[in-house]
């Protein structure tokens, strides 16, 4: 990093530097480069007013005025450019905001480009506007939306300082070939795109996009991932892991806390006490059930995960959700009371000296003796090797344990009546759970793989699949290959070469029955011939004269 480059949350405290030392190094780092050229968008007065401490970097007015017809630029005595338009769109982030005015005929006047034209684009933005031009949860770095006086006056502070290089880590890691966001054209797992706050993620193809400028880093994208396709880069959860274990191993600690730096001093008084150990991480959001499972696996009892978020912020609901799935499982290994607990920072010393008089002996997780493996930051294979872990020290009272709907471990079930082998849901299955096979027509299924995102289910044509979540706790068996459906080859009537399955046959007959083109006998023997002896019969009675288009 040059020095002109600052990290994009500064950090000035050196104790609390050393800290972040723990959070580890970035894959890769992304770069914002910004002069501070400001847009400014509200009513002109107030806009020029809180202009006046952005001159020394140059800004930029706009007013937005849905009842006027025509987009009007002017200058100031100051030079200030002032346009009055009646709407506006604006994306970018710092250093690259884009803000156009539509105008007739599909055209539209591109205002950056209007007023810099080296670089055609604002660094920052300051809106004024009484509904937020940018309505994103997360709004972009650079862009900040301000309607009282108060939140103004810190807004052209902050703005006015992101002029320079800046930096900050990419948070995370995406594989697209075990996405199961799409397949054929079909909707699969949303889920990340549904999560994410700052709108980073988009679909691309059968996958997924995520614009690195736009992401900042809250991780639940990498939480709410049923296949890991998307994980957590900033650290890498075997990582964190292997951090927490080594604590652990130095420590003898029972009792973990999850938090970010914003908390730091509370914890570090509260950490301080006996058997408690402390983990500080970017986001606890990113740190979901293969962190929690893992731990509870190297013999941890309490995993307290210090959140001020309201409940209804994204980030919290990824871990509630993930926390409905992970509970039932704990209660058949006799643990009741879910040992992971999101907690506001204020109630944590409270929540510390509860633990400390109430330690139950009789849990369950007083009996658990520390296992570690190596995960490779694989999501499935960690959560399998830590309930493996635990399942084997706790035995589980029924081999089966149904999940709630949206649990990322299930079966589907298959009509057999239905299904007539078509294979349309092996060739959408992104996880290899659904596979042919092979030489016989048959319909296999390996239950561990399967990730329950439904893709399957929409691509049947038959309407044959259902889904159910639910987890086996033999590994052994869960990997199985199991036969969901078999039939017996049809074998063409001509060369009695195995092609298709009688039900297959009977079906298309059926669909046939009232098409013009099936009305004899001879087009209804070839609904019975494999590909080339269909060709072959058609050139047949071509040359015998007849006309094959007719037929
Ligand atoms: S599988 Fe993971 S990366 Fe793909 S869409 Fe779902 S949540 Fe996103
Ligand atoms: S079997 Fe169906 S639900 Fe399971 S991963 Fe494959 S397509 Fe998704």
């Amino acid at each position: 990093m040059s020095e002109e480059q600052r990290p994009i949350a500064v950090v000035s405290d050196l104790s609390v530097f050393v800290q972040r030392q723990q959070l580890g190094e970035a894959t890769s780092q992304i770069q914002y480069v910004s002069q501070g050229h400001c847009l400014i968008i509200g009513e002109v007065a107030q806009a020029l007013s809180a202009g006046e401490r952005f001159s020394e970097h140059g800004f930029t007015v706009v007013q937005i005025d849905p009842e006027i017809t025509r987009t009007d630029k002017r200058l100031t005595d100051d030079g200030i450019a002032v346009f009055s338009v009646p709407a506006l769109s604006l994306n970018g982030y710092l250093g690259a905001y884009r803000a156009v005015v539509p105008m007739a005929a599909g055209e539209e006047l591109d205002l950056g480009v209007s007023v810099y034209r080296e670089t055609g684009l604002f660094d920052v933005v300051l809106d004024l506007s009484s509904q937020a031009v940018m309505p994103v949860r997360l709004a972009p770095f650079g862009y900040v939306h301000a309607t009282t006086a108060e939140a103004i006056d810190e807004a052209v502070d902050s703005l006015n300082d992101m002029r320079g290089e800046f930096e900050k880590p990419r948070y995370f890691n995406y594989n697209e070939s075990t996405c199961a966001h799409s397949r054929s054209e079909l909707d699969g797992c949303n889920q990340c795109i549904d999560i994410c706050t700052a709108e980073a993620i988009t679909p691309s193809g059968e996958g997924v996009s995520v614009d690195p400028f736009l992401c900042q880093g809250c991780g639940s994208c990498a939480t709410v991932c049923p296949s890991g396709a998307m994980s957590y880069a900033y650290p890498r959860v075997s990582d964190a892991l292997e951090r927490s274990r080594k604590s652990l191993r130095e420590n003898q600690a029972n009792t973990i806390i999850l938090h970010t730096e914003e908390v730091q001093s509370l914890v570090d008084e509260a950490a301080s006490r006996e058997g408690v150990l402390s983990l500080l991480v970017e986001e606890v959001s990113a740190f979901g059930p293969d962190y929690w499972l893992s731990m509870l696996a190297g013999a941890v009892q309490h995993i307290l995960v210090v959140t001020d978020s309201p409940a209804d912020d994204p980030g919290r609901q990824a871990l509630d959700a993930q926390l409905q799935w992970v509970g039932p499982l704990l209660a058949e290994l006799g643990i009741d009371e879910v040992p992971v607990e999101l907690l506001a920072s204020t109630a944590l010393d409270a929540r510390l000296q509860q633990l400390a008089v109430s330690r139950d002996p009789a849990s369950p997780l007083e009996n658990v003796k520390a296992q570690s493996f190596s995960t490779h930051n694989e999501k499935r294979q960690t959560l399998r090797l830590a309930l493996d872990a635990l399942s084997e020290q706790l035995r589980p009272a029924e081999p089966i344990v149904k999940l709630p709907s949206g649990a990322p471990f299930g079966q589907i079930h298959v009509d057999t009546t239905a299904c007539t082998l078509c294979m349309a849901c092996v060739s959408t299955c992104p996880a290899k759970a659904l596979q042919d096979g092979q030489d016989t027509p048959a319909l296999r299924f390996v239950e561990a793989n399967c990730l329950q995102c439904g893709l399957c289910e929409s691509a049947c044509p038959e309407s044959a699949i259902s889904l159910e979540a639910r987890y086996i706790w033999d590994s052994v068996a869960a990997r199985k290959v199991e036969t969901l459906h078999e039939e017996t080859p049809f074998h063409c009537v001509r060369c009695h070469t195995p092609f298709a399955t009688q039900s297959m046959i009977d079906n298309m007959t059926q669909k046939l029955a009232g098409h013009w083109m099936f009305q004899n006998d001879k087009a209804v023997r070839r609904l019975r011939l494999c590909g080339d002896c269909r060709v072959r019969d058609m050139f047949e009675e071509d040359a015998a004269g007849i006309d094959v288009h007719n037929l």
